[in-house]
C-alpha cells in the first residue's frame, strides 16, 4: 500500500489553480438554493421544517434549503442505524477501509468544489477552505490505514497450552455532532472514525452548514457505504441534540464544539437511563484560548508574522486560533508595533474575493459576539488595530488587536471565536510560561524563541496539548501533529493520531486451552 502522506494544498499563485477554483464557484453557483433530505436508512425524507444555510459574505445568498429532523425521526434513525449495526459490524474492516480509500479519492477528483462550497457555506477563503478539504482527504486516508493496522488485534502472550488473542471491536451506534468552522474536515474526520471501525452514525452537522455535509454522505454512498450505516439528521442542536444524547441504544457520542455544549453532552451521557446497559462514552473535542509566547531572545519578525496568522486566518474562528500572545517587556514595544502593521495591511471582506486575506465571521450570533468582546477590550486595553464591524450585507469584523491587557482580563480568558488578538507583557520567559497556563483551556500554543533552554522548559511546563515552537499555533496536519487538547479543550483525544481510532472501540480478550 502507498504509505501515507498528507494532502498538498493547492497554489493559488498559479494562473491554472486559479482559473479552476473560479470555475469550481461558478459549479457551485449552479446548484446554490436547492433543497435537501435527511438520509436514513438510505431514504431520502422530506420535511417542512427546514435549515436555511446562507453565504455569510452575503446573507441574502441562500446556499441550500435543508430538511430537520423532529425527534420522531431521530427515533427513526436510531432504529435503524441501531439494527445495521448486527450487520456492519460483522462487515470485514478491509471493506470499511476501501470505502473510506474511495470517498478520498472521489473528494480528491472533485477537491475545488468542496472547497469552492466552503468558501459560499462556511465563509472560508480560498486557501483555508482548500486546506479544510485536504484535511478532509487526510482523515479519510489515515484512518483507513490505521483501521487495516489494528484489524487483527494486538499480540498478547500466551503460555504453554493456552492461545491469547486481544482484538478490538466496535461498540455500536455513535451519534457524532460537528461544528461549523471545519465544516468538512472535522465533520467527515468523525464521522468515518466511527464507521470504519464498525459502528454506525447519526450524523448531525452544524446548523450554519448542513449542505457540505449532505455532499459528503453522496460521496459516501458512492463509495460503495451500505444503507443506515450513516445516517444524516441535520437539525437545532438545542431541538434534538439532548434527546440523542440521552437515549439508552446510543453507545457513544462524538462531538466537537463549544466547552458549554461539549460539558453539557459529558453530564448528560454520563447519566444511565431506563433501558440501558452500558455506560456511555464522549469523545468530547472543545474550545481553546490559545497562547502564542514571545521570548527576548527570538526572530521577532517571525513572531509578528506568526501571531497575525494564527489569529486571524478564517478569522480567528479556528479552535486552535491564537487569541492572546504574551510577550517578553525587553521586546513588546517592538513586537506590537509590528503586529499592528501588519494587522492593519490585511485585507477582509467576501471570501470568494482570492484577494482578501479573510472573510466574515459565521454569523449574526457571532457577528455580535465578536463585537461586544471588543467593547469589552476596549474598557480592559488598548485597541491599536481594527476595532470596526459591519453586518449589513455580511458579517464583517476588522482583524482587532487589543494591546496592554492584564492577564487575567476577559479578552485574555475567554473564547471569543473571531478575530481578535489580546497582548499582554510578562516579566521573564518563567512568568510568561505561568501567563500561558493561566486560562481553563490548553489546546494550542506556541513559543517563538532562540533560546534553546526555554524551548526545553516549555516543552515540559506549557500545558496545552499541541504546542509548536518558532511556529504559529494552528495548522496540525492528521498523521503528522495530532490533535486534541487538554482540560476545558476536551477529554484529552488526538484527531488524526495513532490511537483516535481505539476510542471508537473496546478490546476483547479470548483465551483458549490447547
Ligand atoms: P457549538 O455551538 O457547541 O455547536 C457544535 C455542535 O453542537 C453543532 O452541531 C450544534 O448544533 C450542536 N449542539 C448545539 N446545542 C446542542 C445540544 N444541546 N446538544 C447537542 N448538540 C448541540 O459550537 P460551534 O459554534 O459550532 O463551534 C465552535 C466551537 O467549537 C468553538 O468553541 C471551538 O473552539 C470548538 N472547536 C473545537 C475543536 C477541537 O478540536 N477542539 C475543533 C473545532 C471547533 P447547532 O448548529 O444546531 O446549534
Amino acid at each position: 500500500m502507498i504509505p501515507y502522506k498528507h494532502e498538498p494544498f493547492t497554489d493559488f499563485t498559479k494562473e491554472e489553480n486559479k482559473k479552476a477554483y473560479l470555475e469550481a464557484l461558478k459549479l457551485v453557483e449552479g446548484y446554490l438554493g436547492q433543497d435537501y433530505p435527511l438520509i436514513i436508512g438510505g431514504e431520502r425524507i422530506t420535511t417542512e421544517d427546514k435549515l436555511v444555510s446562507t453565504n455569510p459574505s452575503n446573507k441574502e445568498e441562500v446556499i441550500g434549503r435543508v430538511s430537520k429532523a423532529s425527534k420522531d425521526l431521530a427515533e427513526k434513525a436510531m432504529k435503524i442505524a441501531d439494527e445495521t449495526f448486527n450487520t456492519w459490524k460483522k462487515v470485514k474492516p478491509e471493506f470499511r477501509a476501501d470505502v473510506l480509500f474511495k470517498a478520498a479519492a472521489i473528494v480528491r477528483r472533485r477537491k475545488h468544489e468542496f472547497s469552492a462550497l466552503l468558501t459560499k457555506e462556511a465563509g472560508k477563503p480560498w486557501n483555508e477552505a482548500d486546506a479544510d478539504t485536504a484535511e478532509a482527504i487526510d482523515f479519510l486516508e489515515f484512518y483507513a490505514r490505521q483501521m487495516l493496522t489494528l484489524k487483527d488485534g494486538i499480540p498478547v502472550e500466551s503460555r504453554p497450552g493456552e492461545f491469547n488473542r486481544f482484538d478490538y471491536i466496535p461498540l455500536g451506534v455513535g451519534v457524532v455532532i460537528s461544528p461549523w468552522n471545519f465544516a468538512f474536515a472535522i465533520m467527515a474526520g468523525t464521522t468515518v472514525a466511527a464507521l470504519v471501525t464498525g459502528n454506525t452514525v447519526l450524523l448531525k452537522p452544524a446548523s450554519t452548514t448542513p449542505v457540505i455535509a449532505y455532499k459528503f454522505m453522496e460521496v459516501l454512498e458512492e463509495a460503495g457505504m451500505p444503507a443506515g450505516v450513516v445516517n444524516f439528521i441535520p437539525g437545532s442542536g438545542a431541538e434534538v441534540g439532548d434527546y440523542l444524547v440521552d437515549h439508552p441504544r446510543t453507545r457513544f457520542v462524538s462531538f466537537t464544539g463549544s466547552r458549554a455544549v461539549g460539558t453539557r453532552i459529558y453530564e448528560r451521557a454520563s447519566k444511565v437511563n431506563e433501558g440501558q446497559i452500558w455506560l456511555k462514552r464522549v469523545i468530547a473535542e472543545m474550545g481553546g484560548k490559545d497562547t502564542m509566547v514571545v521570548d527576548n531572545e527570538a526572530d521577532l519578525e517571525l513572531a509578528a508574522q506568526s501571531i497575525v496568522k494564527s489569529a486571524f486566518g478564517f478569522s480567528g474562528q479556528k479552535c486552535s486560533a491564537c487569541s492572546r500572545a504574551v510577550i517578553h517587556e525587553d521586546v513588546y514595544d517592538e513586537v506590537v508595533a509590528r503586529i499592528e502593521e501588519l494587522t492593519k495591511e490585511l485585507t477582509y471582506g467576501d471570501s470568494t474575493e482570492q484577494s482578501n486575506f479573510t472573510g466574515p465571521v459565521i454569523d449574526q450570533a457571532s457577528f455580535d459576539k465578536v463585537m461586544s468582546y471588543i467593547e469589552i477590550g476596549k474598557e480592559e486595553g488598548r485597541v491599536i488595530a481594527g476595532g470596526t464591524g459591519d453586518s449589513s450585507k455580511g458579517f464583517f469584523v476588522a482583524p482587532t488587536v487589543i494591546a496592554d491587557l492584564s492577564p487575567t482580563a476577559r479578552v485574555m480568558q475567554e473564547e471569543i471565536f473571531g478575530p481578535v488578538v489580546g497582548l499582554t507583557k510578562a516579566k521573564s520567559f518563567e512568568e510568561a510560561i505561568e501567563i500561558a497556563n493561566n486560562t481553563d483551556y490548553g489546546l494550542t500554543g506556541a513559543v517563538i524563541s532562540n533560546n534553546r533552554f526555554h524551548i526545553e522548559q516549555a516543552r515540559e511546563d506549557f500545558h496545552v496539548g499541541n504546542l509548536y515552537f518558532n511556529r504559529g499555533c494552528t495548522g496540525a496536519i492528521v498523521g503528522y501533529q495530532p490533535f486534541g487538547g487538554f482540560n476545558m479543550s476536551g477529554t484529552d483525544s488526538k484527531a488524526g493520531g495513532p490511537d483516535y481510532l481505539q476510542l471508537h472501540m473496546q478490546g476483547k480478550t479470548t483465551s483458549e486451552t490447547l
